[in-house]
């Protein structure tokens, strides 16, 4: 893979439209997993993949992981993402080391809650987007009406590079609009060499025999419209964000999968610029790191514990950005200016992880973690920068913290600065008390928390319900201001792990009076603001 571009890119779906099922058969035809079925199997034949307990319990998929394979010349890294809402945040944080995403729909349903939430972040960040509308075999929606949804739900115009012809069971296969072929669904035994029928003259008898007359005389009319609706595919405008190429087939079959991946791997920009702060990050002075510049720069993304139980790790993913890391190399921790050795750092493979001699920018690699890194930790050659656009979002549920062993108090604050870190929850202190408030975008997130505590931290973290709704990042623009706001709302006013003032609040009122009273005061809702 050494010399190969590379292709970082992850699915986005809501859960159930067969995310899992397309990573499985990407994966098979990068022929890394030779037969499908081996990453997860919902009978409950677990793959060592799927190693979390609470994901075997409910059957989610909660924590990203990166499966790498080299396909058509070109280095391919999938990055998972959770498809629960509630741990959205690891997914918005994982958008921000891919370059490009794949978008499945399920067809029967249309561009549902989840999957319009990520794309709004992909979109806020032109991230080029390849769609898949998913579950043909089954009863779908019409195809210009899946279009239409996206369309309108996501802000994005569609190019439709196959045609459905009927779905459920009726489904024949789909038209290449360029190519002019039918690829059969019936005849998909072998995915490698599907049965592909030429289609230039859809009055030829072998058509009419193959689609059928009604079939047929609705694939003429929809290919009239589209020519007449619809644009060519553009390559700028899909690198620009602005343009979805749109594949329709069946992931569970094997059909329409492969053109996917190669449309990846044809199209997927390799790794691009990336903005810095420079220090001292105060002046919010920025530059602009190109891959191609000689000093290794990465950044982590994703902090993963527990991915080997018997060794209770924890392995932070770093998104490599410029340069080239060689294994034993010592690079710094801009955040901290400390020098630390990485001797053995991992890649991935499908199931498998192996310790790499090097890596080059596109590439994830994995280093454990004791506990010290951070998400959004930079990592150098020795300049001190930062990388932006890796956000916390502002939580939305609140739970007190309550000490029950008073015995245990340190291990607690240590055990809560420690997630809080790796972007398991949101660590809030309160002004003027010693109270902690936790913050999550999902309930399911305070489990995941309670139950690590008790396993890594030998601590029993237990909550009470706290009634605040929102939570936002400020910014003032005087000190004298800062003291006139924090004394006039200090019982809203709570502190980040990095000791920035945020405003908590019950209700979206009380946050209009305040934006009200102090009209000179930013309010943010992520907290990489500037
Ligand atoms: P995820 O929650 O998005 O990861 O979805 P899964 O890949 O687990 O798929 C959800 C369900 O849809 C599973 O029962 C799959 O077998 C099923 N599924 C996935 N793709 C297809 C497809 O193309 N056709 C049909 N009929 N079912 C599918």
């Amino acid at each position: 893979m050494e010399d190969l571009k590379r292709a970082t890119f992850a699915i986005i779906s809501h859960p159930d439209a067969g995310k899992t099922t397309m990573t499985e058969k990407l994966l098979w035809f990068g022929q890394v997993v030779r037969s499908a079925g081996m990453v997860k199997s919902k009978q409950g034949n677990y793959a060592k993949s799927d190693w979390m307990e609470m994901e075997k319990e409910r059957g989610i998929s909660i924590t990203s992981s990166v499966m790498s394979f080299p396909y058509n010349e070109r280095a391919m890294h999938l990055l998972d993402t959770p498809g629960h809402k509630d741990f959205s945040e690891d997914t918005y944080r994982t958008l921000t080391a891919v370059e490009s995403v794949l978008m499945m729909i399920d067809s029967a349903k249309g561009v549902e809650a989840q999957t319009k939430k990520l794309m709004e972040v992909c979109r806020m960040r032109d991230t080029p987007i390849v769609s898949f509308c998913n579950k043909f075999d089954r009863d779908a929606l019409d195809p210009f009406e899946l279009i239409d949804d996206v369309e309108k739900t996501c802000s994005i115009q569609c190019v439709p590079m196959t045609w459905p012809i009927g779905s459920g069971v009726e489904f024949k296969g789909v038209y290449d609009l360029r190519n002019k072929t039918i690829m059969s669904f019936k005849d998909a035994k072998d995915p490698f060499s599907p049965n592909i029928i030429d289609a230039s003259d859809l009055k030829a008898d072998h058509i009419k025999e193959f689609v059928g007359e009604t079939l047929l005389e609705k694939l003429e009319e929809d290919l009239m419209m589209i020519e007449e609706l619809m644009p060519e595919f553009n390559e700028e405008e899909f690198l620009a964000g602005i343009m979805t190429p749109m594949y329709f087939g069946s992931a569970l079959n094997n059909f329409g999968v492969k053109e996917v991946l190669d449309t990846f791997s044809k199209f997927a920009p390799g790794p691009g610029e990336r903005e810095v702060l420079k220090a001292p990050f105060e002046k919010e002075e920025t530059r602009m790191v190109d891959p191609s510049e000689k000093k290794f720069t990465g950044f982590v993304f994703k902090i993963q514990a527990n991915m080997d139980k018997k060794h209770r790790d924890r392995v932070a993913f770093i998104r490599v950005c410029s340069g080239r890391f060689t294994r034993g190399q010592k690079v710094t921790l801009a955040r901290t200016g400390k020098e630390i050795k990485i001797a053995t750092p991992l890649m991935f493979q499908a199931q498998d992880r192996e310790i790499t001699e090097y890596a080059i920018p596109g590439d994830i690699i994995g280093i454990h973690d004791s506990g010290k890194l951070q998400i959004g930790d930079t990592f150098t050659e020795g300049e001190i920068i930062q990388f932006t656009g890796i956000p916390s979002f502002a939580p939305e549920i609140f739970k007190r913290v309550l000490l029950k062993d008073p015995m245990k108090g340190k291990q607690l604050d240590k055990g809560l600065q420690q997630l809080s870190e790796e972007g398991s929850v949101q660590l809030f202190k309160r002004h003027n008390s010693t109270e902690k408030i936790l913050g999550a975008v999902g309930v399911l997130q305070f489990e995941v928390v309670q139950r690590r505590l008790e396993d890594e931290y030998n601590v029993k973290g237990e909550y009470e319900g706290f009634p605040y709704t929102g939570i936002r990042w400020v910014k003032i623009p005087t000190e004298k201001m800062k003291d006139e706001f924090v004394s006039r709302y200090s019982a809203n006013i709570a502190y980040d792990i990095k000791g920035r003032i945020c405003f908590i609040y019950r209700t979206e009122w009380d946050l209009k009076l305040a934006q009200e009273k102090f009209e000179e005061v930013e309010f943010f809702k992520t907290n990489d603001f500037k």
